[in-house]
């Protein structure tokens, strides 16, 4: 990494206030995990060797909080309301992101986050990793972030905004060419973000 990168790199803060869940109370919700056990079977969401987890779920609650799957939940097959915590507020320029709940939210809260500020329409947001259906949307030309945004960072999360807004619709997908293996998923509920998920792998698998 050149001097100017480093300069421009703003770490991801978190600040987390342990709270008990309230998962269950959330509209979409249930569909949400549901949906997310079934991307953990088909391998899109889950935990490395290393148990470093990747891929999360979220939905929009109805007070400009999100509901999303937390930080190292990704080994879990089911996760419960226990899996999630509430993003009640994110800062993209200091890369900030609150949350309370009983997990600590991810440095990919923010894409979710970014999505749901350019996207007012939008009520769920899943990303999940596939080497497959990444390197085939980078062939076929989807929207993308640059190369050059790595994941957790302002750039990626402004590179999401700017990519949604150019979709202009309330269901979209993005490859996240910067973030290896990352694509991300959103529509006006649950079951659309889901569809178009489970498109993707019917078209590349
Ligand atoms: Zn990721």
């Amino acid at each position: 990494m050149n001097e100017s990168a480093k300069e421009g790199y703003v770490k991801y803060t978190a600040e987390h206030t342990p709270a008990a869940a309230v998962a269950a109370g959330v509209p979409g919700w249930k569909e949400l995990d549901e949906g997310r056990t079934g991307l953990y079977d088909l391998g899109l969401v889950g935990a490395l060797p290393n148990g470093v987890g990747f891929g999360n779920t979220s939905v929009r609650m109805n007070n400009g909080e999100f509901l999303i799957s937390g930080t190292a939940t990704g080994g879990r097959r089911a996760l419960g309301p226990d899996g999630y915590c509430v993003v009640s507020a994110f800062d993209i320029e200091k890369n900030r992101v609150s949350s309370r709940g009983p997990v600590k939210a991810s440095a990919e809260s923010m894409s979710h986050g970014a999505v749901y500020l350019a996207c007012p329409s939008a009520l769920s947001v899943i990303h999940i990793h596939s080497r497959k259906i990444f390197d085939a949307m980078l062939r076929d030309g989807y929207p993308r972030t640059p190369a050059d945004a790595p994941y957790g960072t302002p750039e990626m999360a402004r590179a999401i905004i700017a990519c949604v807004k150019e979709q202009g619709r309330s269901r979209g997908l993005i490859v996240m060419a910067g973030h290896d293996e990352g694509v991300i998923a959103y529509g006006e509920s649950v079951k659309e973000a889901l569809d178009l998920v489970l498109g993707l792998c019917h078209k590349y698998n």
